[in-house]
């Protein structure tokens, strides 16, 4: 926060904030802090709610270009604005992977009736998407999609497994990442699909964590159809365009999450402070640690901002998904460690884990997703260093 902020940023700051204090209340009071990792369904017809009012008042995907229904916010400004939200304590977005993921990607790539079909509804709140790209042997390893799509009566027809699909349940649309040249292997004959979700030929199968939530399912395509338009980029262009979403997931979709986080890193020192673990010398110098890599996270994103602006993230972007993928699952492991032996009891009514468990849990998957720990430093050492290549089959 305030980094060099223009007389322009403080008054685009003063409007989120006074916005958003003005209309969390009244209906939207008990809306606040809703959601969240590890607790992603909760009410989410109210958080619904929410961001369509969001959205009649202009507030959603404000860093779109204004021709798309976005407000233009600069890169500053969205860091404002995700700060302020926090801040604010709002509830956990629905339209996340419509908004930071798809929206960009069909920005970027779509064709002008794409863009004209798509970005309403996503601005509106009106559609909401979900990400299918993992499949059972397709993970780190997503050259290896089996999914397999064919033009038949001038429709595509889909047949095959995503897995780990978050928010599949709730998703109108998924953007899947499909094999449509038989015979093709690896990164070749892939192609991006927009697939509707609401169809016979789709399954969702909920898959229960260690939260005893389901943020995320298996998807199972069965002559699933999409219209032969629905396609971003060329037929067989599919990771180029998979690989972009990416770059834009882990970049500037996490920008301002550093507030959320540094909520959470006060709560656990009070947490200290009550349980009497801060004067044990080895926690307070992991809570010191923990302060201080928040401080280097913020720089970090505020340089990676820098070194993106008005473009599509490039692969410095793995820097800042390894640094706070790491930093949250260590704060997770450390809010334990406060807790002690009460870590270990499911004390929430009823019977259920508590906020700091749910944090620890969830965490746990911060590192994995959106690709791993070790993903990202193969990326970082050989697309930003320059390291030779790992060897591949
Ligand atoms: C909470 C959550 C939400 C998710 N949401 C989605 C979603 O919405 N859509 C979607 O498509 N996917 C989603 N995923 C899936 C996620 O992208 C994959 O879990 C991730 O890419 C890892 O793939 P995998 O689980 O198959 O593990 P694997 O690829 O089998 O990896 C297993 C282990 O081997 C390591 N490893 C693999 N290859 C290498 C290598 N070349 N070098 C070094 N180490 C390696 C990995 O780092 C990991 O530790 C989600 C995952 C989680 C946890």
């Amino acid at each position: 926060m305030n980094r060099n902020e223009t007389p322009e940023d403080r008054a685009f700051r003063a409007e989120v904030r006074d916005w958003l204090e003005t209309h969390l209340s009244g209906d939207f009071a008990h809306a606040r802090g809703l959601g969240g990792p590890g607790r992603e369904h909760e009410a989410h017809q109210e958080r619904l709610a929410w961001e369509r009012h969001m959205a009649r008042a202009g507030w959603t995907c404000v860093g779109w270009p204004k021709e798309f229904g976005g407000r233009g916010a600069t890169l500053e400004q969205q860091v404002i604005f995700n700060e302020e939200y926090a801040l604010a304590d709002a509830p956990a977005r629905v339209n996340h992977i419509g908004e930071n993921l798809l929206g960009p990607t069909v920005i970027a790539f779509g064709t002008g009736e794409q863009r004209a079909r798509f970005l309403p509804p996503i601005v509106a709140v009106e559609e909401l998407w979900c990400q299918g790209y993992s499949e059972p042997d397709a993970g780190s390893d997503l050259a290896n999609v089996q999914t397999r799509a064919v033009l038949e009566d001038g429709r595509w027809r889909i047949d095959g497994q995503k897995v780990w699909t978050s928010l599949a349940t709730e998703a109108d649309w998924c953007f899947a990442v499909c094999r449509t040249e038989p015979g093709s292997s690896r990164h070749r004959g892939l192609s991006y699909l927009l697939v509707p979700m609401k169809q016979d030929g789709v399954e969702v199968r909920p898959i229960v964590q260690p939260t005893g939530t389901s943020e995320f399912n298996e998807v199972f395509f069965d002559g699933a159809r999409t219209g032969a338009a629905n396609i971003v980029g060329a037929p067989g262009e599919g990771w180029k365009i998979a690989m972009a979403t990416l770059g834009f997931e882990r970049g500037v979709a996490t920008l301002g999450q550093q507030v959320g986080f540094r909520r959470e890193l006060e709560g656990v020192i009070d947490l200290a402070r009550r349980t009497g673990a801060i004067d044990d010398p080895l926690l307070r110098d992991r809570l010191t640690r923990s302060w201080m890599g928040l401080e280097v996270m913020r720089l970090n994103a505020v340089r990676t901002m820098a070194g993106v602006a008005g473009g599509a993230p490039g692969p410095e972007s793995s820097i800042s998904k390894l640094v706070w993928g790491t930093w949250h699952r260590e704060l997770g492991e450390l809010a334990m460690d406060v807790l002690g032996a009460a870590g270990l009891v499911a004390a929430a009514e009823p019977y259920d884990i508590d906020d700091w468990q749910r944090l620890f849990l969830f965490s746990r998957s911060d590192t994995i997703y959106a690709g791993s720990n070790e993903i990202q430093r193969n990326i970082i050492s050989e697309r930003v260093l320059g390291l030779p290549r790992e060897a591949r089959p």
